[in-house]
């Protein structure tokens, strides 16, 4: 089913983020975490395509499997930079086939080994030109969109990225599903601004558990240490004290208090970065109470 449907079935709804991982010698591994997390019941799961180097064909035969062997209601992560229409066709008619319903519809970051690479003279140079072409071809796939409470780093302003969020709504996206942020009260207010430009499909706020310094690190270079407000400070005290087992500690606690606390606040659902992890994302829901 397509996942703006889906939505209003279930008040408050999980959904799990998952990463493929480029060994396929370590797949049965993967599905082993996506198996252990079923008893979450998510509504929807979603796949990346492309960061940290996969390939299309990984997230193609992941959605595949989650859909027909496990049962689950995947998205796939669809990137249009640097994209032909012909790739992208090949892409989404390849999903459609297998019954895949749901894509995230994405630009994607430019490519790190073309110098210059520039937008301008591309096929595709916005995300909405991604929602707009499969909404012309493939009208039966759902679409979502992706939004950065704490702004793209492309854009000029707050206002300029609100703008060009609620144009790719208005081109088609039928929900929104968040970056991740470590203060609650960024989304709160990023979602507050979007409705009062007239957005009104739902927003999902994507929470995502520290459970290493590295993996903090590793945040902090793709997103700029903004992304986490004070807390990457207090994730440093934490590892000068008890290493990466407090630092995991402490992550798991802050997101399970943001989870709990955009429950509490009434957000439609929360999507999980799992990080392939089964154990850490667990260990948050066991924690929430939901009312
Ligand atoms: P856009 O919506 O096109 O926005 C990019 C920039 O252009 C913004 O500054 C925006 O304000 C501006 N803009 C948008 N439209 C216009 C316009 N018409 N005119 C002028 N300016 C405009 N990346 C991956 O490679 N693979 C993944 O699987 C993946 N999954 C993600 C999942 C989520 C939930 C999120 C939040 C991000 C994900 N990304 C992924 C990262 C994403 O590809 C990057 O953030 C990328 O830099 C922007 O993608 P976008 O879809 O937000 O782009």
């Amino acid at each position: 089913m397509r996942i703006a449907d889906l939505i209003p079935t279930r008040k408050p709804f999980l959904s799990l983020e998952f990463f493929p991982p480029k060994e396929r010698d370590t797949w049965p591994k993967f599905f082993e975490e996506v198996e252990k997390l079923k008893v979450l019941d998510p509504l929807f799961v979603s796949v990346t395509y492309g960061a940290g180097g996969g390939t299309q064909a990984n997230t193609l035969d992941i959605v595949t499997r989650m859909k027909n062997g496990l049962g689950l209601e995947p998205m796939a992560h669809l990137t249009c930079v640097g994209a032909s229409s012909e790739a992208l066709h090949g892409f989404l008619r390849a999903i459609t086939t297998a019954g895949i319903q749901n894509v995230l519809a994405l630009r994607g970051d430019p490519p790190k080994n073309v110098a210059d690479f520039s937008f301008a003279g591309q096929e595709f140079q916005h995300a909405s030109d991604l929602v707009r072409f499969i909404r012309r071809h493939y009208p039966d796939i759902g679409i979502g969109v992706a939004g950065i409470p704490t702004v793209h780093p492309e854009s000029a302003s707050a206002e300029e990225d609100l703008k060009w969020l609620k144009h790719k709504v208005d081109a088609g996206g039928q929900f929104v599903v968040t970056q991740l942020f470590f203060e609650n009260g960024l989304y709160l207010g990023y979602a507050q601004r979007l409705r009062a430009l007239g957005v009104s499909v739902p927003i999902v706020p994507g929470i995502m558990p520290i459970l290493s310094m590295k993996s903090a690190e590793f945040i902090a270079g793709l997103n700029g240490r903004a992304v986490f407000g004070g807390f990457f400070e207090t994730l440093e005290a934490a590892f000068a004290k008890g290493g990466d087992a407090a630092v995991r500690e402490l992550g798991l606690a802050h997101a399970t208090a943001q989870v709990q606390g955009l429950l509490d606040a009434g957000v439609p659902g929360v999507h999980l970065y799992t990080l392939n992890r089964a154990e850490a994302c667990l260990s948050i829901m066991n924690n929430i109470s939901i009312r």
